[in-house]
């Protein structure tokens, strides 16, 4: 079974698609993990977000792979373990950047669906059901207020310990990433025409994962009777 759960910047997606994978017995597979393994990449080299040519030149030496250990997802940029790094702002910022390539795209794309044609997976990303995974069994697009995803982002820093910014800034942030992810010319962060739509914004963690795991459910039943 493939699901592609999708949506904006803290809409709790990788937290839900965590769990749901452990329901179902599924790979999790986090997307963004490896755009943002491309931001670290583009960061070291000294490229600038605006350079497009050189990102998309660089790209082409950048080698990302996906190992899972200790129950998690680990991200290994040209033989290195970047997982401890991937969580920084400007990192994020710089994924988004570089996300905008068809290039890089490119590249990340036909490693997604190398993981999804060896196991069931529940993937999470921008455009997992639009390009990656279309004939995925249910696909999710997942949306929260931007006010409770900037104060869901700024209580998990404090809570973490981890110096941050302040709320009005992490909210400037995700909306510039937003933006920025929607307006896009390739692979633009919208919902599929076949997505279940789902806001977060009141609901628990708990609540959202049940749901996905109820409409998965229904449909591997649906899928048995043909
Ligand atoms: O989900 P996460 O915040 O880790 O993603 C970082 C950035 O990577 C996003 O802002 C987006 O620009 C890009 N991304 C993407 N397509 C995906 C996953 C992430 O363009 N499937």
């Amino acid at each position: 079974m493939k699901i592609a759960i999708d949506g904006p910047a803290g809409a709790g997606k990788s937290t839900i698609a965590k769990k749901v994978a452990r329901e179902i017995g599924a790979i999790y597979v986090d997307t963004g993990a490896m755009y943002r393994a491309m931001g670290i990449f583009m960061l070291k080299k000294g490229i600038s977000a605006e350079d497009g040519e050189a990102i998309a030149e660089a790209s082409r030496e950048a080698d990302i792979s996906i190992i899972y250990k200790d129950g998690g997802q680990h991200v290994i940029l040209n033989g290195e373990d970047v997982t401890g790094d991937l969580r920084h702002e400007e990192v994020g910022a710089m994924a988004s950047c570089v996300a905008k390539h068809g290039a890089v795209r490119a590249k990340l794309v036909d490693l997604q669906r190398a993981m999804a044609q060896k196991s069931s997976v529940v993937m999470d990303g921008r455009d997992i059901g639009t390009v990656v995974l279309p004939d995925a069994e249910l696909k999710i697009y997942l949306d929260a207020s931007a006010d409770v995803r900037a104060k869901r982002r700024f209580l998990e820093l404090e809570e973490k310990g981890e110096d941050h910014d302040t709320l009005d800034a992490i909210r400037a942030d995700i909306v510039a990433r937003d933006e920025q992810d929607k307006n896009r010319e390739i692979s633009p962060l919208i919902q599929a025409d076949d997505a279940v739509y789902l806001d977060t914004s009141d609901l628990t963690i708990d609540q959202v994962t049940e749901k996905i795991c109820e409409l998965a459910r229904k449909r591997s039943e649906k899928e048995a009777k043909f």
